[in-house]
């Protein structure tokens, strides 16, 4: 359940953006998400219809980009992507790795509409 949060997060977030710039409505919003995060887009989408009623980011479309899990194998040096279900790693089998990335989080860009006007705002971080 902890897409209700993040979604509200997210809104909160994304509400204040589109105000900040003079939106009159948010169009899309375009996020990257690491697989180790474990979010499901559709359950995200579902909760910002829910949320999002009668503000101005009622019925803005998610667009989630799913960004791949990097590990370096701390015992043969492999650096490479790996699937979230087989954290081990691909070239000698070992345990232990250190995650480079796959944690991710954050709006990659924002499409909305000022003025009746298509815009496009990009890169803000939520953490
Ligand atoms: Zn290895």
């Amino acid at each position: 359940m902890h897409e209700l949060s993040i979604t509200e997060h997210l809104l909160d977030h994304c509400i204040r953006e589109a105000e900040a710039q003079n939106a009159s409505r948010i169009r899309t919003i375009r996020l990257c998400i690491g697989q180790l995060r474990g979010i499901v887009p559709d359950c995200i989408q579902l909760y910002l219809d829910m949320l999002s009623e009668g503000t101005i980011a009622e019925g803005a479309q998610i667009e989630a980009e799913s960004l791949p899990v990097k590990v370096l194998c701390r015992d043969c040096g492999m650096e490479g992507e790996i699937t979230p279900h087989h954290l081990s790693c691909p070239h000698c089998g070992g345990l232990s790795l250190k995650i480079l990335s796959g944690k991710e989080f954050y709006i990659k860009s924002m499409e909305v509409y000022i003025n009746g006007n298509k815009s496009t705002a990009s890169d803000h971080g939520l953490e």
